[in-house]
């Protein structure tokens, strides 16, 4: 399996509930490494950008105000097949329906207050990446990857 970069999100929920110590372990327990993390508190313009995929759904408005609603920790992971891998650790978007083990299932509330944010795809998570962190900021311990 390929090596992979992948974005992820400690959401304001973990953040406030004082897990994103508990989450940045299981993720070095995993094998992903840590290639870059900061903790920011995301504008409502910096919100609607990142889940602008999602601008048309019911939910978005209430999505952007839980995103804003204070800070939340941004990392960039790599690993074999590390955007899959992420995903797994997560659990399924809704928290009510994660198993207990996953990250959501452990940490999250509901099907809005669900922990974590994980890329999708190879290109997401390029792009998501772009979104929060300069190519200074990500420090490249394994090979580089081709573009
Ligand atoms: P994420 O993109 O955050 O990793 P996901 O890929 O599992 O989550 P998406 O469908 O992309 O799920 O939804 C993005 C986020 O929007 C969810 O993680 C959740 O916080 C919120 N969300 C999704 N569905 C709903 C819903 N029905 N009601 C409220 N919030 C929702
Ligand atoms: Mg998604």
């Amino acid at each position: 399996m390929a090596v992979e970069r992948t974005f992820a999100i400690i959401k304001p929920d973990a953040v406030k509930k004082k897990v994103a110590g508990q989450i940045l372990a299981r993720i070095e327990a995993s094998g992903l490494e840590i290639l870059a993390m900061k903790k920011i508190q995301l504008s409502e313009q910096g919100a609607k950008g990142f889940y602008a995929v999602h601008k048309a759904r019911p939910f978005f408005a209430d999505l952007v105000q839980f995103m804003t609603s204070g800070p939340v920790v941004a990392l960039v992971l790599e690993g074999e097949g590390a955007i899959k891998k992420w995903r797994d650790l997560m659990g399924p978007t809704n928290s009510q329906q994660a198993p207990k083990g996953t990250l959501r299932g452990d940490f999250g509330t509901d099907v809005e207050q669900n922990a974590t944010h994980g890329s999708d795809a190879p290109e997401t998570a390029r792009l998501e990446i772009s979104y929060f962190f300069n190519a200074s900021e990500i420090c490249a311990v394994t090979e580089a990857l081709p573009a």
